[in-house]
Formats: structure tokens, sequence, C-alpha cells
């Protein structure tokens, strides 16, 4: 588990809650991530004093003033470093980082691989709306193309990026997709990523209702479908192959995660085609903390290193 120390007696979400209003305009997606969030706090009986929530810059980025944790509000991009500082310096404090698609995927996209591969124990919330909300509208890494912002009046030329895809490629434990419009599915999500040990990734599909006028509450509503629990993903080859019925996708399954995830973005070119959320990929393995204090115990007793002899510390 991800949590490490837990409260007796349990604290309600509005406990979890600051005294500062969200500034956030109305009807925002990001709203309902911070009280999913704050639910789950809740649920996990976590102390305040055991949460240290890091973000970058962009609107999503506000959302750790708005709870009751301790918080660092960082530069832009670089939320994911100073998270894993903190998680190194005390492997004990459960460690969020709250981000947007243009701070993760853009400005901090060099971090993504390494944090992934390495299996640091936090967990990344990237409140993706698909455009620069903060900056009053700019096309991101994850806007698809031909949508309209203030620097690209003909459209975005670019191809997006696909988030889900990325973070399995790069080695991450956890990996899901949740939609703010379904606060429920959230929560879940929340919770299981926040439990996992190990580097939990969950892309928040985030409406900007102020300046993205295409992928929107309703567009979403009426596409997302549970990869865990509907199943109109059985036409992939490899879906079609493991033969599921009534079960869903089996999130130990990396192949079929990974097929899942390389149609998350077939809804931008095809009207038709449904977009995947729920849990892709979960797997158990050793985190970066854990390796550290292991491999460093062994070495003590060592005279003359090898090849040999350090990977089998390494693999042991
Ligand atoms: Fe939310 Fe968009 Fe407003 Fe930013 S600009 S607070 S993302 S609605
Ligand atoms: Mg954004």
């Amino acid at each position: 588990m991800g949590v490490y120390r837990r409260l007796e007696a349990q604290l309600k979400p509005v406990d979890y809650k600051s005294d500062i209003e969200p500034t956030w305009c109305a009807g925002c997606g990001d709203f309902t991530v911070i009280s999913s969030l704050t639910k789950v706090f809740s649920e996990l009986r976590i102390p305040p004093e055991s949460i240290v929530q890091v973000s970058g810059i962009g609107c999503s980025s506000r959302a750790p003033l708005f709870m009751r944790t301790y918080a660092t509000h960082t530069l832009h991009g670089r939320a994911i470093p100073f998270a894993i500082g903190v998680k190194l310096a005390n492997p004990e404090l459960t460690v969020i980082c709250n981000v947007g698609d243009g701070d993760l995927f853009s400005i901090g996209a060099g971090h993504n691989p390494h944090a992934a591969r390495r299996n640091i124990d936090i967990t990344v919330i990237c409140m993706d709306n698909q455009v620069y909300g903060l900056t009053k509208n700019q096309v991101s890494p994850t806007s698809r193309e031909g949508l309209y912002g203030s620097l690209t009046p003909y459209g975005n030329i670019d191809r997006p990026i696909n988030p889900v895809a990325q973070m399995l490629s790069f080695g991450a434990t956890f990996v899901a997709q949740t939609f703010s419009g379904n606060p429920k599915h959230m929560t879940e999500v929340f919770k299981e990523a926040i439990s996992h040990r190990g580097f939990a990734f969950v892309n928040v599909l985030s409406p900007c209702p102020t300046f993205n006028k295409v992928d929107t509450f309703k567009y979403y509503r009426e596409k997302v479908k549970d990869v865990n629990s509907e199943l109109p993903f059985l036409e992939y080859p490899l879906v079609k192959e493991k033969n599921i019925n009534e079960e869903g996708h089996d999130p130990s399954d990396f192949k079929t995660a990974l097929e899942l995830a390389l149609h998350d973005l077939d809804h931008y070119y095809n009207p038709n085609a449904p977009v995947p959320i729920g849990v892709f990929y979960r797997k158990e393995e050793e985190t970066y903390e854990d390796r550290v204090s292991r491999v460093k115990e062994r070495y003590k007793a060592v005279k003359e290193p090898t090849l040999e002899l350090l990977q089998s510390f390494i693999n042991a």
C-alpha cells in the first residue's frame, strides 16, 4: 500500500478542505477532482500532515491550495522532481502531484519516463483539459488536430500525444484514466492509485468550459466507457483474442492495456469511437525507495565490486 500512516478516528472530507475558496471558472472540471481527492483521503484515513501535494503551473496546479495538506507550488513542469525529493527524504509520506496536460507532457515531459521506470512511490494526477487555460487558450500536447487556440488561428497542426500509452511504455506500474464528470468513478480510481505502492498515473479528462468548446462534459459523457466493466472494445484484436465476455479488461494484462490505450485517441478521428476510462494496468513491483535501501545494505560488505555481484544485488 502507498499509504503508510492512518488515523484511528476518520476525518470527514470537508476536514481536508482549506479555507481558500477555489478561484476556478464556474463549471471547470477541476472542482470535482478536489472533492474526490478529499473523499479518498478521508476513506483511507490518511492524516493531513502525512500528505504532500506538489503542483507545477497552470489552472490545475492551484488544486493543493484548496486542500488542507502540506503542499508546494513549484516551477512549471517541475512537480515530479520536487515530489521525488520529498518522497526520498521521508518515504512514509503520501506524495501526490497535481498537474495539467501542458505542465506534464510539454514543459516537464522529460521527467516522466524516469520517475515511471524507477517506480518511485508517488501518484501523478493529470487534469487533462487539452488546452492551456491559465494563459488563456493555447493548444497543448494533448489538443486534437484542428483545435482553435489564441496562437493557432488556423487550428492546431500538431498531432496529439497519448498520455496513457506513453506512461504504459515508460514502465509505470499503475496507469488509469477517468473523467471529472463521473466523480464516483474518479473517486474509485484515485483510491486505487493512492493505495498503489509505486508510480501511479491517472489521466483525468477534465473539461475547460471557458476555452475548450469541443472536448466538453457533454462530449465525454456520451463517449466514455469503462474498460473494466463495459465492452465496446471487443473488436480490438488483443481484446478479441482473450475472448473476454462479461468481465472486462484485466489490469494485470499489459499487452491488452497497451492495445486499449493505443485506441484512446480514436475518437478524435472517428465520431463513433468510445473513449476508454478505467484501470488499464496495475503491477506490484519493488519501489525505488525499497530498492535503494536493499542494495545499499548488501553493498556494505563488498570489497571488490564486480558487474555480476552488483547485478545480483539489484535483481535479487
Ligand atoms: Fe478551469 Fe478553463 Fe477556467 Fe482554467 S480557464 S479555471 S481550466 S475553466
Ligand atoms: Mg491544460
